[in-house]
C-alpha cells in the first residue's frame, strides 16, 4: 500500500463537474489499494475575484486580512470535494490548514512553512478516510494561531511539504497541462512533453516552469527528495517526473528553508581566460567556443559584458590544468577578429591562474531582491575584490583572487548563516529516482521577453561597488536578474574602472535608472544606460557540466540566424544570452531546434 498526495490546481476544481471528476480519480486511486491525501487550489479563479473585491475597498489592505479573506477560497474547494467523495461512498474528511497543524512564520502573506504536524492527518488516515487538505494555507507559530498563507501559487508548495512531512511514496501534482515542455508550445509547436527533468533543472527553468510548478515546492521536493510528477488532470497520461538525488534523514523541522542561500560552493581549480576587444557581430561567440569544443576543453563559467563603442569583451573559465590549451585557442583566433577589416588593432588575449570561483546557490533567492546584494556586500567588508560576476536563477557565482578564497567563504558563510562545511565544486548531476538514460545536455530552453538591460560605465575597481549599487536596488525592492561584470579595464583619472550591466524585470527600469544615476554621479561613474528591446534566451541541462560544446552549439545556432548576442552569462547548468528584443522568438526556435529538442507530438495547450 502507496500513501500517495494528489494535488488539483484552481482549474482542475473550477466547477462542480471537475470536482466531480477529480473525486473519481481520487477514487480510483484509492481503490487500486493507496492511502491518500488530495490538497486542492480554491476554485477556477476564486483567489483573483477575492483580491479584486479587497482592491475595492482598499488599494492598500492589510495583510493579515489578505490572508483571512484569501485563504476562504480552499476551504470552499476542500469541503465540495469532500462531500463529492462521499457522495459517492468514499469516507472523507476536509481540513483546513490550521486543523492539520500546518505551522508557518507569521509573515502574512507570503508565509513559510516551519512544520507539519502529521498526527491528525495519519489518523484519519487510518480509519480508511480520504484527507481533503485546503492548499496555500497555514497558522503561525505565535500563541495568537494566525490564519497566514504561502503567497499565490502556494498550494504546490503545501502538497510537497505534506509530501515530506508524511513521508509520502508519490506527490502527484494536476494541473491543465499534461506536464513541462521543453520550452513554451505557444512559441515553439513542436516543443515536446519531458519524461523527467531533475529538481535543479526545474529550478534554473524558473521563468518557464513556474506557471506549471512553483519554485518552492521544487525545492521542498529537492531537499527531501520527494518523488513528483506533474500531470494533466484530464488525461491519463503519464505527465512528467520530477527527479531529486537522494538524501538521508533531513529533520522535518524547519521544513522550508528560512534562508533564501542552501549552499556556498567553490571552485580554486579555475583560471580565467579574457577576450578584449572582439568585434560586436553574429557569430563570434559561435566560433571561440566552437574551437574551444572542437579541443574538447571544458568551459565553466562564459560572460560576455555589453559592447563599447562596436567592441566587446568575452571571458570564460577552465581548469588550470587546461588553461594553456585554452590560451592557445583564444589566442590563434585573436588575430583573425578585428572589429573592422582594416582596423589597427586587434583582440587581446589575457589570462590570469590565481583565481577561484565561490557561488551561492539556492531556490530562496527567486524573486528576493537582495541576496545577490547581500552576497557582494559580504565580500566587500572581507576586502575580497570581485574579478568576474555570472548569474543564473539560482545562483550567483563570483570569481575572486585566489589567495582571497578562504576569507571569501568564511565571510559568505557567516553572512548566509550557513555553518555546514560548503561544497567543493560543482554538484555532480542528481541521480534520476528509476533508472532512465544520462541526462541529456540540453533539457529545456526558456524565453523572456519581459526584461529590461541597465548598464553603470566606468567604475571604480575596487571592493564595494557592486555591493553598493544591488543593496540600492533591493531597498527598492527591485529584483536583479542577470548581473555581468565587465572584464575591460579603463583607467579614468588614473585610476581603474569597469562596467556592470544587468537585467531587471522591464516595469522596473526606469525606477532602477532614477534609482542609479544620483549614486553612479556620486561613485563618480560615468552614464546608466537603459535598453528596453531585450531578450533573454536560456538552455538547462545538468547534462552540460563535463559536455564540451554545448555553449558553441547555442552560439552558433543565434549566428547561423545573424542575432547578435548582447550579454552571456552562465551557471554550471544554464547559459543565457541577451538579444535584441525582435529577435526574441527567432532565437528560441532555433536554439530549441538546433539541441532536437522537437517532437512530432502535437501539444494541445489550453488558453
Ligand atoms: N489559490 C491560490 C492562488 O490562486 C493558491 C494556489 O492556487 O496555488 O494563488
Ligand atoms: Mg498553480
Amino acid at each position: 500500500m502507496a500513501l500517495i498526495v494528489q494535488k488539483y490546481g484552481g482549474s482542475s476544481v473550477g466547477t462542480v463537474e471537475r470536482i466531480q471528476a477529480v473525486a473519481q480519480r481520487v477514487i480510483k486511486t484509492a481503490k487500486a489499494g493507496n492511502q491518500l491525501v488530495v490538497v486542492v487550489s480554491a476554485m477556477g479563479k476564486t483567489t483573483d475575484g477575492l483580491v479584486k473585491l479587497a482592491q475595492e475597498i482598499s488599494p492598500n489592505p492589510s495583510r493579515r486580512e489578505m490572508d483571512m479573506l484569501l485563504s476562504t477560497g480552499e476551504q470552499i474547494s476542500i469541503a465540495l470535494l469532500s462531500m463529492a467523495l462521499q457522495e459517492l461512498g468514499q469516507p472523507a474528511i476536509s481540513l483546513t490548514g490550521a486543523q492539520v497543524g500546518i505551522v508557518t512564520e507569521a509573515e502574512h502573506t507570503r508565509a513559510r512553512i516551519l512544520n507539519i504536524q502529521t498526527e491528525r492527518i495519519e489518523r484519519q488516515i487510518e480509519q480508511g478516510k480520504v484527507v481533503v487538505v485546503a492548499g496555500f494555507q497555514g497558522i503561525s507559530n505565535t500563541t495568537d494561531l494566525e490564519i497566514t498563507t504561502l503567497g499565490r501559487g502556494g498550494s504546490d508548495t503545501s502538497a510537497v511539504a505534506l509530501a515530506a512531512a508524511l513521508r509520502a511514496n508519490r506527490c502527484e501534482i494536476y494541473t491543465d497541462v499534461p506536464g513541462i515542455f521543453t520550452t513554451d508550445p505557444r512559441l515553439v509547436p513542436n516543443a515536446q512533453l519531458m519524461a523527467e527533468i531533475t529538481c535543479d533543472e526545474m529550478l534554473e527553468l524558473a521563468s518557464l516552469g513556474a506557471k506549471v510548478l512553483h519554485p518552492r515546492a521544487v525545492e521542498i521536493a529537492r531537499n527531501y527528495a520527494v518523488p513528483l510528477v506533474v500531470l494533466s488532470s484530464w488525461t491519463e497520461d503519464k505527465g512528467t517526473l520530477v527527479t531529486s538525488p537522494p538524501r538521508v534523514g533531513r529533520p522535518v523541522e524547519g521544513l522550508e528553508l528560512v534562508y533564501p542561500v542552501d549552499a556556498i560552493e567553490f571552485d580554486t581549480d579555475q583560471a580565467k581566460v579574457s577576450l578584449l576587444r572582439v568585434p560586436d557581430r553574429p557569430g563570434i561567440a559561435a566560433r571561440l567556443f566552437g574551437e574551444i569544443g572542437r579541443c574538447n576543453l571544458d568551459v565553466d563559467l562564459i560572460i560576455q559584458s555589453i559592447h563599447e563603442l562596436n567592441t566587446n569583451d568575452i571571458a570564460f573559465t577552465v581548469t588550470k590544468n587546461t588553461l594553456n590549451s585554452a590560451e592557445a585557442v583564444a589566442s590563434a583566433i585573436a588575430p583573425t577578429l578585428r572589429s573592422q577589416p582594416s582596423a589597427a588593432e586587434e583582440a587581446e588575449v589575457l589570462v590570469e591562474r590565481n583565481i577561484a570561483k565561490v557561488s551561492i546557490a539556492g531556490a530562496g533567492m527567486i524573486g528576493r531582491p537582495g541576496v545577490a546584494a547581500q552576497m557582494f556586500q559580504a565580500l566587500a567588508d572581507a576586502e575580497v575584490n570581485i574579478l568576474m560576476i555570472s548569474t543564473s536563477e539560482v545562483k550567483v557565482s563570483c570569481v575572486v583572487e585566489a589567495e582571497r578564497i578562504d576569507q571569501a567563504i568564511s565571510a559568505l558563510c557567516k553572512s548566509f548563516d550557513l555553518s555546514t562545511s560548503p561544497i567543493v565544486g560543482s554538484q555532480p548531476p542528481s541521480p534520476p529516482l528509476i533508472a532512465s538514460p544520462p541526462s541529456p545536455p540540453v533539457r529545456g530552453v526558456a524565453l523572456d521577453m519581459k526584461q529590461a538591460r541597465l548598464a553603470i560605465r566606468h567604475i571604480p575597481d575596487r571592493p564595494g561597488m557592486a555591493a553598493k549599487i544591488f543593496v540600492l536596488l533591493a531597498q527598492k525592492n527591485i529584483s536583479v536578474d542577470m548581473i555581468i561584470q565587465s572584464q575591460r579595464c579603463h583607467i579614468i583619472n588614473g585610476l581603474p574602472t569597469r562596467d556592470i550591466a544587468f537585467t531587471v524585470a522591464r516595469t522596473d527600469a526606469e525606477d532602477a535608472r532614477k534609482i542609479l544615476e544620483p549614486l553612479a554621479a556620486e561613485l563618480g561613474c560615468a552614464e546608466v544606460v537603459v535598453d528596453t528591446a531585450i531578450a533573454k534566451v536560456s538552455v538547462v541541462g545538468s547534462g552540460m557540466i563535463n559536455h564540451p560544446g554545448v555553449a558553441a552549439q547555442m552560439f552558433d545556432a543565434l549566428a547561423k540566424e545573424k542575432i547578435n548576442i548582447q550579454m552571456i552569462a552562465t551557471s554550471e547548468i544554464k547559459i543565457s544570452c541577451v538579444v535584441d528584443e525582435q529577435s526574441g522568438v527567432k532565437a528560441l526556435q532555433v536554439i530549441h531546434e538546433a539541441f532536437e529538442l522537437a517532437g512530432t507530438t502535437k501539444i494541445e495547450v489550453p488558453a
